[in-house]
């Protein structure tokens, strides 16, 4: 058996042409365009291609993006002080900030300093809380677009055994109460599920499996399960090739289907930070009408 493979280039270009019709229709009904500011710290060759692959996104879909560029010395203080003047500016609608930031820095109040409305990575304490609740369409955009994928490929969720590794709080954590909000039954393994040996075993009986760990090659073909739905988040560097953290030739033997890396959830994740960004900008734009 030889996986299907899940084409994330193929659904963003389809997430793409929905995005740029609705831009259009917003565009004339407000006379405004939703604009995105990235604000990168230092120059770091992994927010350059990250912006590159926004600014492409956000073209194409005719909205306004900028990347700001503050110098790799700049202070916590000063850097919440440009979050904040975005914040004011009601000319900006969606602002995110890099990440890793250095380490001098505490993430956590940095992200809570970006306003609750133009937040749209969901990064802000408020938007986790709301996450939670299930009372906001912002959601982070990584276990967004592992959803969407599994939504598109038509995976059932209800009851379905999904097993996740890797627990952080941009994607691993975020990702489980999407699923169970989907009634799927999650188990998220980490760090110390692999010091207990206990990972393959919890990889074996996954239906559907979420790696996001970034470690290529964690997760060796030969674990997983007949006929399971494999989303692989990790991005690698391998000398000059990107891979996952799963073992794609070994898994694609075995798997009912798999997402390709690169190719897979990336370019969804993007469309889904472009899509906050269209959802931040139209809340933001009708309370200015006062509708
Ligand atoms: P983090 O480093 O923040 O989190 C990694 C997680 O993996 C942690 O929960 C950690 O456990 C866990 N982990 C580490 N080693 C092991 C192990 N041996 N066994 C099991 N779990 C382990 O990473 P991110 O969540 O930010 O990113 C993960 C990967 O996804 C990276 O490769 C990143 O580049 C990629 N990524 C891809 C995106 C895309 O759009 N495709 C977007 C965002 C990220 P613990 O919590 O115990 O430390």
């Amino acid at each position: 058996m030889s996986a299907r493979i899940l084409d994330g280039r193929a659904l963003a270009r389809r997430i793409e042409e929905g995005l740029r019709s609705e831009v259009g229709l917003l565009k004339d009904r407000t006379g405004g365009t939703p604009h995105l500011v990235n604000i990168v710290l230092g120059d770091s060759h992994g927010a350059c291609a990250y912006a590159h692959s926004q600014r492409r996104a956000a073209e194409a879909i005719g909205l306004r993006y900028d990347v700001l560029e503050l110098p790799g010395t700049v202070t916590q203080s000063e850097l919440i002080e440009r979050i904040e003047a975005l914040n004011e500016d009601p000319d900006v609608h969606g602002l995110m900030v890099h990440k890793p930031l250095p380490e001098r820095m505490d993430g956590r109040a940095i992200a809570n300093r970006v306003a609750i409305e133009k937040d749209v990575e969901g990064v802000n304490v408020t938007n986790v809380g709301r996450m939670l609740l299930g009372e906001t369409d912002i959601i982070p955009c990584t276990p967004a677009a592992v959803m969407e994928l599994l939504r598109t490929a038509e995976v059932r969720l209800r009851g379905a055994d999904v097993v996740i590794v890797g627990a952080s709080e941009i994607v691993g954590k975020p990702l489980s109460l999407l699923l169970l909000r989907e009634y799927a039954t999650v188990t998220v393994c980490h760090v110390a599920t692999s010091e207990a040996g206990r990972l393959e075993g919890h990889v074996a009986r996954a239906g559907i499996l979420v790696v996001a760990v970034g470690k290529a090659g964690l997760i060796p073909g030969t674990w997983i399960r007949e006929g399971t739905v494999v989303i692989d988040v990790g991005i690698n560097r391998v000398g000059d090739r990107t891979v996952g953290d799963v073992d794609f030739d070994g898994a694609v033997a075995r798997a009912g289907a798999i997402t390709p890396v690169p190719g897979g959830v990336g370019p969804v994740t993007v469309m889904m930070l472009m899509r906050n960004g269209v959802t931040a900008y139209r809340r933001q734009a009708l309370i200015e009408e006062g509708s």
